[in-house]
């Protein structure tokens, strides 16, 4: 049964996936309520771009406060429609956001301030150049149902600190941990036009996509972002594209086992594996083989499983039964290709619909589905590795490039492998906490997206580098302007062999030939 059913009056009604009992119901925006959605923020805009920015850190800091008062409630907003655990809703979502606001309140002034830009070439020497970030107006957001709450949030937040205006569209599945991130940012003094929340499934992102954005910043699957990108172009409209992932991990013969198998069994099985920086592919030097994939097995067996809300689990349910086919499909491929089921490998119907046991695979190879699709479920697919190129060769040979990590005793040797991986962020001894640090860039390269989220760039994503130039002398026609002829001729020749030339004798006589540019009478 689908967690979300689109009812006649047009409401998405949203069901817990551990028990299926409805969380509540939201609107199907209308093309028609999106654009007056677009227009509203449109016309909110311009004033909280010329506020100072010290004013938007204010509201900032109040909805710190908030959040950290309403923790609680908020976790359980999350949980209840995407069913992850309470402790991970707290960890991965709400301290990820605190995390967020305070790189914003600590950076963004100095991020966001105009900056000097001097000139080398000293025909320039006279203008004042200044570089001014200048916000897009209205930000699109699209996202999706994984990670509610953290997703859409610090997206939000980079984007108003900037100086625009947001509208969003959280997915179908999970609405109301946007509408929660509405409501405080409302109560933190956020005029309401400046963010707004356009509830509804494909279609209503289609039309935020068509609606006169003025960017878009689109996380989600690697098919509807093709889709958004496709729309997009037609009109020229800038986008950020958060894609999947199907990231590796290398274990080398010097990691440490018991670690290493630790951050695998997380890195796989975290909210049922289904993160885009989830550890998807893992590969372990032949060394070590068995003795990690034994860790992994006991782990696994370790782990309990049931609805987020019970404080003693540690995986909820998969987010619905079309992802939960995906594993088993997955699954069945691995197994008929070869592979060894260690541990999980089925539904747990007996938990509830959308339940699937933790699952180890080993002798994987890259012909099978589990090691090129992403799965975004909770199945550690594992193979073995001899030498260190053999390892970087597997982690590249992928669509995919999010994230990837490395596994050593040697700092320097891990660095060195992380270098030669195509990712956007490659992890050395550590696994998904990048999305964590909210001074690190986060995005991807390939199939994985275009653009960065998060930190100095994802700020810069928010606004568009608009240069100004003033010169000092405005009574002063420039050298350059017309009034040619032969001698000026002479002269732009000398001037570059002056700034260009190897050779000290060609400049010094460059110079020598170009001084009487600065003579020229005839100037029009
Ligand atoms: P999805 O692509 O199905 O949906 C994402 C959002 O797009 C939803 O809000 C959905 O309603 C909307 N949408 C659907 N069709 C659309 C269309 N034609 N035009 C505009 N919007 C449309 O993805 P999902 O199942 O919600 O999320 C899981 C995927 O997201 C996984 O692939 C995962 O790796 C990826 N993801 C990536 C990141 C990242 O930062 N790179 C983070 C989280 C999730």
């Amino acid at each position: 049964m689908n967690a979300i059913a689109a009812e006649a009056q047009a409401q998405i009604v949203v069901r817990n996936p551990a028990t299926q009992e409805g969380v509540g119901s939201a609107p199907v925006f209308s093309e028609r309520e999106i654009q007056a959605a677009v227009e509203r923020a449109r016309a909110a805009q311009p004033c909280w771009a010329r506020a100072s920015i010290s004013a938007r850190l204010a509201v900032l800091r109040s909805f710190r406060q908030l959040l950290v008062e309403q923790k609680n409630k908020i976790a359980a907003v999350i949980t209840a429609e995407s069913g992850k655990p309470l402790a991970e809703a707290l960890s991965t979502e709400i301290l990820v956001v605190l995390d967020a606001v305070q790189f914003l309140l600590n950076n963004a002034p100095s991020i966001l301030r105009p900056e000097r830009v001097p000139h080398a070439n000293p025909a320039m020497k006279l203008k004042r150049g200044l570089l001014v970030g200048q916000p897009y107006g209205v930000i699109g957001i699209i996202s999706p149902w994984n990670y509610p709450f953290s997703l859409p949030s610090v997206q939000t937040l980079t984007a108003l600190i900037s100086g625009n205006a947001v509208v969003l569209k959280p997915s179908e599945l999970t609405p109301f941990s946007s509408l929660e991130l509405q409501r405080l940012l409302g109560e933190a003094g956020l005029d309401r036009d400046l963010l707004q929340v356009v509830t509804g499934d494909g279609p209503a992102g289609s039309e935020l996509v068509a609606s006169g954005i003025d960017k878009l910043v689109f996380t989600g699957s690697v098919a509807t972002g093709k889709k958004v990108a496709q729309s997009a172009a037609a009109r020229l409209l800038p986008v950020v594209l958060e894609l999947g992932g199907k990231d590796p991990m290398i274990v080398l013969d010097d990691a440490d086992v018991d670690v290493a198998s630790s951050a695998a069994v997380w890195g796989a099985f975290m909210n049922a594996g289904q993160t885009c920086l989830s550890v998807e592919r893992c590969y372990v030097h032949q060394s070590i083989y068995n003795e990690f994939l034994q860790a992994c097995v006991e782990k696994t067996a370790r782990l309990r499983q049931g609805p987020g809300t019970d404080s003693k689990v540690d995986l909820g349910p998969m987010i619905h039964d079309r992802q939960l086919r995906t594993v088993e499909r997955h699954v069945e491929d691995a197994i008929s290709r070869g592979a060894r089921l260690l541990a999980g490998g089925k539904a747990l119907p007996q938990l509830g619909p959308n339940f699937f046991a933790p699952t180890v695979l080993a002798d994987v190879t890259h012909e099978m589905a589990v090691m090129r699709e992403e799965t975004f479920g909770p199945i550690l697919p594992v193979r073995s590795f001899q030498t260190d190129d053999e390892a970087v060769a597997l982690a590249n040979d992928s669509e995919f490039g999010l994230a990837a990590s490395v596994w050593t005793s040697n700092r320097g040797r891990g660095e060195a492998l992380a270098r030669r991986i195509n990712a956007g962020t490659v992890m050395v001894n550590d696994v998904i906490a990048c999305f964590g640090i909210s001074e690190a860039p986060h995005g991807g390269v390939k199939a994985s997206g275009i653009g960065r989220t998060h930190g100095r760039y994802g700020l810069e994503e928010m606004v568009w580098p608009k240069y100004i130039d003033s010169d000092r002398l405005p009574g002063m026609k420039k050298l350059w302007w017309y009034g040619y002829g032969p001698a000026f001729h002479t002269q732009m020749s000398g001037f570059v062999d002056f700034l260009f030339d190897r050779n000290l004798i060609k400049r010094m006589r460059g110079a020598a030939n170009s001084t009487g540019s600065f003579l020229r009478r005839k100037l029009l």
